[in-house]
């Protein structure tokens, strides 16, 4: 059985042609990538976006039953949950419940990267660190 699956969405300079259809909209979306359908992800949904400079979500939204943990890779941008504000750089994380109304812009001058990874709330039983397991054999390459 194969214990993996692999993905090449490319370089972040690219992210910009790929185009994401929400059924509630007309046009598609630019520059938003779900990974969990071309990974076979089960236990979360993650996606790696661009957005362009003076890009902004023109609306909000929340969650049913998913947290969403949003990873700032590159450029300059603030995001708002409950109207709340905060500016976002690289290595900003921002981790928003469910019913938090969210959205976010791009108030640099260069594209903002960010991977969104949201999973079930309360969905992780044990610590992670514990989840793991030592194997028998050596490393090779
Ligand atoms: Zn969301």
């Amino acid at each position: 059985m194969k214990h993996y699956a692999r993905f090449e969405a490319g370089e972040p300079s690219t992210w910009s042609a790929w185009e994401f259809q929400h059924p509630a909209f007309a046009r598609p979306a630019r520059g938003k990538l779900f990974l969990a359908e071309r990974l076979g992800l089960t236990g979360m949904e993650i996606s790696l976006n661009t957005f362009a400079r003076g890009a902004a979500m023109p609306f909000l939204h929340t969650h049913r039953e998913h947290e969403e943990v949003y990873l700032f890779l590159s450029g300059r941008g603030e995001f708002q949950v409950d109207g709340e504000r905060v500016e976002v750089a690289p290595g900003t994380a921002v981790r928003v419940a469910p019913r938090g109304k969210r959205a976010w812009r791009n108030t640099g001058d260069a594209p903002l990267l960010f991977v969104v990874i949201q999973a079930r709330e309360g969905s992780i039983s044990y610590n992670t660190i514990a989840d793991g397991e030592h194997v028998e054999g050596a490393v090779t390459w």
